[in-house]
């Protein structure tokens, strides 16, 4: 069987929960093992931003995948980061959703796009918007894998539940395969013991599927963003490098367990 890439939607109709960090910073972790593709399906365009890709620069992106303008393979363009290629957020992303509202496939749209370049990727990371809508709804059809980036503060198990329903709907009417691929704890304070509690409460309710590697709440990783780049290249030392690439490799060894049992 030829190669195709395993895709994940990151997720969470919460803003500001470290989605776009956790893109950007898991991508270029994998990147240092695997070939990677990041897709910015939020308007806002903050992954691109971060990596790089300025507002003045997106032309074909997100968008052109979503209502099959280009041909997928003209979609990708390289990074700074080796082996990290991005489909960035186009200007005309924001109309996508109302676009394709009459659609009959309008679910699938993406999906059409990343299945033909699965061949030229071992991962896809899909960057969504903080919302349930339509873009989401198409990252959830695409992907394999659902990770769910759930910040250490008040509030934080609220709505994940909503998130649980989303994959449960989608799987049954879109997607037979979709499963949470694990809820990653993010800007962990270790001084802070709601931090703590929030880490607690979440392994509680969801045991395995959370992650053990915690992403500390580090301040290299904000800059490294405002500098359009991964935290890994920024400052390969900082603990916010070391968390995502020790998220990268705890992904990949539970992605090699799961194939495991599934061949067994
Ligand atoms: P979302 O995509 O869910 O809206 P972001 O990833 O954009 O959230 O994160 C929101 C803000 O928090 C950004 O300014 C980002 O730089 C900052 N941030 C995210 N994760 C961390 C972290 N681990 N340490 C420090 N700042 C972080
Ligand atoms: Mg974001």
């Amino acid at each position: 069987m030829g190669k195709t890439a395993r895709i994940f939607a990151v997720t969470n109709q919460k803003g500001g929960v470290g989605k776009t960090t956790t893109a950007i910073n898991l991508a270029a972790a994998l990147a240092v093992k695997r070939k990677v593709l990041l897709v910015d399906l939020d308007p806002q365009g903050n992954a691109s931003t971060g990596l790089g890709v300025g507002y003045d620069d997106r032309k074909t992106g997100s968008y052109a995948a979503l209502m099959q303008e280009a041909p997928p393979e003209k979609l990708p363009r390289a990074t700074e980061v080796e082996n990290l290629d991005i489909i960035a957020a186009d200007t005309e992303l924001a109309g996508a959703e109302i676009e394709l509202i009459g659609d009959e496939r309008r679910e699938f749209r993406l999906r059409d796009t990343l299945r033909a370049l699965g061949k030229s990727y071992d991962v896809i990371l899909i960057d969504c918007p903080p919302s349930l809508g339509l873009l989401t709804l198409n990252a959830l059809v695409a992907a394999d894998g659902v990770l769910v980036p759930l910040q250490c503060e008040f509030f934080a198990l609220e709505g994940i539940s909503q998130i649980v329903r989303t994959v449960e709907r989608v799987r049954r009417a879109f997607n037979a395969d979709l499963h949470v691929a694990g809820i990653v704890l993010t800007m962990y304070d270790r001084r802070n013991n709601l931090s703590e509690l929030v880490a607690a409460d979440a392994r509680s309710f969801f045991g395995e599927q959370v992650m053990q590697t915690l992403i500390p709440r580090n301040i290299r990783i904000s800059e490294a963003q405002s500098h359009g780049c991964a935290v890994l290249q920024y400052d390969r030392r900082s603990s916010g490098a070391q968390a995502y690439l020790a998220l990268a490799d705890e992904m990949l060894a539970r992605e090699a367990s799961q194939a495991e049992k599934g061949s067994r």
